[in-house]
């Protein structure tokens, strides 16, 4: 599906920029808390692709189908009531934001979101969520693929050792007891899975910023990413 942008550029309606803030980057770089600081700051709305494929994740599952059962997945697709507010996921009306992000559902997201068709479902979605602007989206392929117009992309990424102590300092205020090897080594599965996948491999846009976060603080991030949006308006 062809999708066109619907920003104003010097007062013409132009398919080239969006006033919507790409945020794109590996696993546990803190683009969700990042995206939702840069949003609250504009006053514009936050969309968590991440959150959309866990959802269909836990639905497949929760289904009992495989993705190779293509007319069952296909019909899944087709009626697929996913809602976002207030920061919350919700499937069919039920509250899924703790739910998707069980170990099981982050370990089953991979496959899903390497599938073709579920990825071209989703992407349809976000982008008729996103075409009036005045989004901030994070994900891996929001910048190469869904809105190649937005405004401003940032690329945010960070060393797999400090993402993977962000992640298990994380869990730990969680309640739980991980072990920082395991927390590096899935972090690292996830980041080979999601860069070599064949469709929409995690990769910077050609006009993205990539912003190396490993020692910069989250206020750092926010403001960086508020002052090039700035700079472009
Ligand atoms: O961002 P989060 O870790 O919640 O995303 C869950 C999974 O969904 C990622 O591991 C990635 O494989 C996939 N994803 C994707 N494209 C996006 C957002 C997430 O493939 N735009």
């Amino acid at each position: 599906m062809e999708w066109v942008g619907t920003a104003h550029q010097n007062g013409e309606m132009t398919a080239s920029t969006l006033p919507l803030i790409a945020i794109d980057g590996p696993s546990g770089v803190g683009k969700s808390t990042t995206a939702r600081r840069v949003a609250a700051r504009l006053g514009w709305q936050y969309l968590d692709t991440g959150a959309m494929y866990r959802a269909a994740a836990l639905a497949i599952r929760r289904a009992g189908i495989t993705l190779e059962d293509r007319p069952a997945l296909e019909r899944l697709l087709s009626t697929l009531d996913l809602a976002q507010k207030d920061g919350r996921m919700f499937l069919a009306g039920e509250d899924i934001s703790e739910a998707i992000r069980s170990q099981e559902v982050t370990r089953q997201v991979t496959p899903v979101s390497a599938d073709a068709r579920v990825r071209e479902v989703l992407v349809d979605r976000q982008r008729r969520i996103g075409a009036s602007g005045r989004w901030v989206v994070d994900g891996r392929d929001i910048g190469t693929v869904v809105f190649t117009q937005a405004c401003c992309k940032t690329f945010l990424t960070a060393s797999p050792e400090a993402r993977a102590r962000r992640r298990f300092l994380e869990l730990m205020t969680m309640g739980q007891s991980p072990v920082f090897e395991d927390v590096l080594a899935d972090l690292q599965r996830r980041d080979e899975a999601d860069s070599t996948r064949a469709v929409a491999p995690l990769r910077p846009a050609k006009d993205a910023v990539t912003l190396d976060s490993s020692d910069m603080s989250l206020d750092q991030v926010v403001d960086g990413i508020v002052a090039r949006h700035q700079a472009h308006s």
